[in-house]
C-alpha cells in the first residue's frame, strides 16, 4: 500500500486541504506516490502547479483518482465511497458515535476505514492528532471573531479622554481549544476567568494569567484519555447557577464544553442570557454537538432581544486554511510515516500498534473496532 490519492472536499465551506506540498515532498522521497485532485488546495492557498512542482499527479475528480489508489485521504466523512477500491485504507474524520451506516457501507466495500476522532491521546500519536491541532487553532478564532463583534476594545487603555476598563471574558471548558483561547484574550489584554470541571486544569489556568471560577460540583474527574466525565443532571443545574454571575459580568463568554461521545452539557440558558449586557457576544463551540447555549444555531448568528449576540463557534479552523492545512498535513504525514515499513517501501496495517488499533473501524468487510461493533 503506498498509493496515497488526496481528495477534494465535498463541502462547499470547507477550505482545508489534507496534504501541503512540503509534506507530498517528504512522502514521495521516501517511496509513496501521490495524486491530487484538481483545485484541492484553492482555498488554503495552494495551486495545482504547487501541487505538481512537488511531485503529485494530478486527476480531475475524486472518482477518476480512486482508480489504482490504495490510501484515500480527506477531511471530512466522505458524501459517497463509490469507486473506492476494496482493500484501500481511508482516512479522515468519521464522526463514528452517529455515523452507523457509513461504517456499514465501509466495511460492506472492504475499506479499512480510520476515523481521525479515534487516534489515541497518547504521547506517541500527538503529532497525529487532528483533533488538537485543529481545535486549538479554532479557539483562537473563537476569540478573535468575538472581539471584532464585540462594541468595546479588549484591553484597557488609559488616555487624556478617559479610561476604558478591560473587557472580561470567561472561557467555558478548558481544553485544547478553552486553553488557546484564554491565551489569546490575555494577549489582547481582556480580564479572564475560565471554569472547567477536570479539576487538574485549575493550575493551567492561572499559569495562563487568568482566574479560575471555583464551584465544587462533587465528584467530576476525567477519563485515562484526559476527557472529562459526564455530569449529573443535578451537577449540571448546580454549574449553571454558579457559573450564571460570572456570564452577567462578562462581555465575551466562549463555551467549549465537550464531552467525548456524548451530547454536550446544556451550560447557558435563556435565563441567564436575558440577564448579560447588551452587545456582549456568546459564541458556542459545542453547536454541532448539542450546544452549550440555548438559542444558539449552527452556522449563524443569533441577536436576543436584549441584545446579546450568539455565535456559531463550529469549525472555525476553517477561518485560517493556511495553518490549519498545514498543521493537518502534518497530522496525516505523521500517521503515514508511522505505519510505513522501510524495508517493504509501502505502508502496513498494523493491529498489534496500539495507535491502529484505536483508529481503525472497519477492515475485511466488517466493523472491527470494539466500540462500534
Ligand atoms: P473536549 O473537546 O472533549 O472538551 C473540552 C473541555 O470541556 C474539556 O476540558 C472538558 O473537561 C470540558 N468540559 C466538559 N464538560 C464540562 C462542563 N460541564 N463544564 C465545563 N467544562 C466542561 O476535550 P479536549 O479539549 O479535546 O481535551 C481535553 C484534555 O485532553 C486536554 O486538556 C488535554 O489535557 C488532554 N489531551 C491530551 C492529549 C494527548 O495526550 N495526546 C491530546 C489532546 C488533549
Amino acid at each position: 500500500m503506498k498509493k496515497i490519492l488526496l481528495c477534494k472536499e465535498s463541502d462547499e465551506r470547507e477550505t482545508r486541504t489534507a496534504l501541503i506540498p512540503a509534506d507530498i515532498k517528504k512522502l514521495i522521497s521516501m517511496g509513496f506516490e501521490v495524486t491530487a485532485v484538481r483545485g484541492t488546495g484553492e482555498k488554503s492557498g495552494i495551486t495545482d502547479d504547487e501541487y505538481e512542482a512537488a511531485g503529485a499527479r494530478l486527476v480531475s475528480s475524486n472518482e477518476e483518482g480512486y482508480k489504482g489508489n490504495d490510501i484515500v485521504l480527506r477531511i471530512m466523512k466522505p458524501e459517497s465511497i463509490e469507486g473506492i477500491e476494496s482493500g484501500s485504507l481511508h482516512l479522515s474524520y468519521l464522526d463514528p458515535f452517529n455515523e452507523k451506516a457509513l461504517l456499514d457501507k465501509m466495511a460492506n466495500a472492504g475499506l479499512a476505514a480510520v476515523s481521525l476522532e479515534m487516534i489515541p491521546r497518547t504521547t506517541l500519536a500527538q503529532k497525529m492528532d487532528v483533533q488538537s491541532s485543529q481545535t486549538s487553532l479554532a479557539g483562537y478564532a473563537a476569540v478573535v471573531n468575538a472581539a471584532a463583534r464585540l462594541p468595546k476594545i479588549l484591553p484597557m487603555m488609559v488616555t487624556p479622554s478617559g479610561t476604558i476598563n478591560p473587557a472580561r471574558v470567561f472561557i467555558i471548558g478548558v481544553g485544547v481549544a478553552g486553553l488557546q483561547a484564554i491565551a489569546t484574550a490575555k494577549r489582547l489584554g481582556a480580564r479572564v476567568d475560565a471554569f472547567d470541571t477536570r479539576p487538574v486544569v485549575e493550575e493551567q489556568v492561572k499559569s495562563l494569567g487568568a482566574s479560575f471560577v471555583k464551584i465544587d460540583l462533587g465528584e467530576m474527574g476525567q477519563t485515562d484519555q484526559g476527557y472529562a466525565k459526564e455530569l449529573t443532571p443535578e451537577q449540571i443545574a448546580k454549574q449553571q447557577e454558579a457559573q450564571a454571575k460570572v456570564c452577567e459580568r462578562s462581555d465575551i463568554v466562549i463555551t467549549t464544553a465537550k464531552v467525548f461521545g456524548r451530547k454536550a452539557p446544556r451550560l447557558i440558558s435563556k435565563d441567564v442570557i436575558s440577564r448579560m449586557k447588551a452587545g456582549a457576544v456568546i459564541v458556542d463551540m459545542a453547536v454541532s454537538t448539542g450546544g452549550n447555549v440555548e438559542g444558539s444555531k449552527l452556522f449563524e448568528e443569533v441577536v436576543t432581544d436584549n441584545g446579546v449576540i450568539i455565535m456559531s463557534g463550529d469549525m472555525l479552523e476553517r477561518q485560517v486554511p493556511n495553518d490549519a492545512s498545514k498543521m493537518l498535513s502534518g497530522n496525516f504525514t505523521a500517521f503515514l510515516t508511522h505505519f510505513y515499513n522501510k524495508e517493504t517501501k509501502e505502508l502496513d496495517i498494523r493491529l498489534d500498534d496500539e495507535i491502529m488499533r484505536g483508529c481503525l473501524l472497519t477492515q475485511g468487510g466488517k466493523i472491527i473496532h470494539e466500540r462500534f461493533k
